[in-house]
């Protein structure tokens, strides 16, 4: 069995949604488990209405009115007639409508009243999917993930409770049994008062990952977690910012867990821990491409041979700090103490490298004003550009990276297995960017 998750972009049109359709018909044998995000853009307006709701009414509901007439107007076209779908739109956006009102009358929001009207997205686009699957004759089934994904009760970012989920699947274990494609939510879950909650932005990815886990773990046999999107795979840059990025073929899931933790939003970054445990492979597929060839496959490094460098991301705007540790104490007892100190600021730390000598720590935000006024340390701040370099053993490959560094004004900063990080003392232009990519990537495929 396989499980495939479309993302937002993958179901933004009545056109989009068939070609959802297409990619489950022509990749499963009608038995599969099938994650579905919110309609592009649902999420952010849903959002958004909430938090007007405690604003401006008015607003909240033209907001709502807009994302209700995106729904109907796919539901339209995609079905001549369909009165008991309508109707459950309909009814959807009344409901949504009424919480907005009581949130409006209380004045204020918890993390559970947005999340309720968030979670909302991908209950409309998942049945707009099952009900186009029924009016085609395939046999499906639909999930309701609230009821099979456990967390605790942090309702907007909440932490998935793996025991609880397990005993969850297995209570509905006879529902697998079946031959269906089966529908089902991403990003949404329940606490153990039964109230929605939600994995966090971009959380569907990991929604398909954990549907993966645990049918493996009840004995399934998932052959692959295919990630549908709207690029042909991973790709060895940006491609918003990159024109030239092409497909990566295969990486590991060390590599793209960094890759899309340094900011690459192909994935969520925890996607892939439940995959990686379950050591099932992941795809990474374009559902608006006839050629299913370009696509990125990613397994555990265990598979792969050959050492390669496979994308560049650059994280433009950030911080180096230098901290130079006092002779009275112990370099990597300052190192544990300035790092909890800027994780529990919430700044984003991209890299920590520490010595006796000097400990340095790359970030997203400027670190001076919290040190300045919260410790007595030797520090110094430069604004930087980190560029990094992902692959697999990037070290055997690093004398390609080397001869770029002098032409594009670069330092190494640290390996690792899968990374190399690059720093730039200047803002580095998305056209230089392009060159370096150009530059490495040629010279690369020349040697392969
Ligand atoms: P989905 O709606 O399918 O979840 P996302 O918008 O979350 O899609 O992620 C896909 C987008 O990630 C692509 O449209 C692409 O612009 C962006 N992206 C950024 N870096 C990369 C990369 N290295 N490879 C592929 N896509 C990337
Ligand atoms: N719809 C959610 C979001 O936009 C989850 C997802 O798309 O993965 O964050
Ligand atoms: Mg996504």
């Amino acid at each position: 069995m396989k499980i495939l998750k479309f993302g937002g972009t993958s179901v933004g049109s009545p056109n989009a949604f068939l070609k959802v359709f297409d990619a489950i018909i022509s990749n499963t044998d009608g038995k599969c488990v099938v994650v579905l995000s919110a309609v592009t853009g649902t999420t952010d307006k849903l959002l958004e209405a909430t938090n007007q709701s405690i604003k401006n009414l008015e607003q909240s509901f033209k907001i709502l009115s807009e994302v209700k007439n995106k729904h109907l107007d796919i539901v339209n076209k995609l079905f001549e007639d369909n009165i008991n779908l309508d109707n459950f739109v309909n009814s959807i956006f009344n409901d949504i409508n009424n919480r907005i009102t009581a949130y409006n009358n209380l004045g204020e929001l918890t993390s559970y009243n947005i999340s309720s009207v968030v979670s909302y997205g991908e209950i409309l686009s998942s049945r707009i999917l099952f009900e186009l699957l029924q009016s085609k004759g395939v046999p499906s089934q639909l999930l309701d993930s609230r009821e099979l994904i456990a967390t605790d009760n942090n309702y907007k970012e909440s932490k998935v409770d793996y025991q609880l989920t397990y005993e969850r699947f297995v209570s509905k274990s006879h529902i697998f049994e079946t031959k269906n494609v089966f529908i089902t939510q991403g990003f949404l879950g329940s606490c153990n008062k039964g109230k929605v909650s939600l994995l966090g932005r971009g959380g569907s990815d990991y929604s398909a990952s954990l549907f993966g886990f645990f049918l493996n773990k009840m004995g399934h046999n998932i052959e692959e977690i295919q990630i549908w999107t709207d690029v042909s795979g991973v790709l060895s840059a940006d491609p918003r910012i990159v024109t030239s990025s092409k497909t990566i073929k295969s990486m590991s899931y060390d590599e793209i867990r960094i890759l899309s933790y340094l900011g690459a939003k192909v994935l969520h970054p925890d996607t892939i821990k439940p995959a990686i445990s379950a050591n099932i492979p992941l795809r990474v597929m374009n559902t608006f491409s006839h050629d299913n060839s370009l696509n990125t496959l990613i397994l555990g490094s265990d598979k792969l041979v050959t050492p390669s460098i496979n994308s560049l991301i650059l994280i433009d705007n950030c911080y180096e700090l230098k901290i130079f540790p006092d002779s009275t104490e112990n370099g990597f007892s300052t190192c544990e103490r300035i790092y909890n100190l800027l994780r529990n600021s919430g700044n984003k730390i991209y890299l920590k490298i520490a010595s006796e000598e000097v400990i340095k720590v790359y970030l997203k935000e400027n670190p001076a004003p919290l040190l300045n006024i919260t410790d007595n340390i030797s520090f110094s701040v430069n604004s930087i550009s980190l560029l990094a370099f992902t692959g697999y053993n990037v070290s055997k490959m690093i004398n390609i990276i080397y001869n770029s560094l002098d032409i594009f004004n670069l330092s190494i900063v640290a390996y690792t297995d899968n990374c190399c990080y690059l720093k730039c003392s200047e803002k580095f232009e998305i056209e230089k960017l392009n060159r370096l990519h150009n530059f490495v990537f040629d010279n690369y495929s020349q040697k392969e």
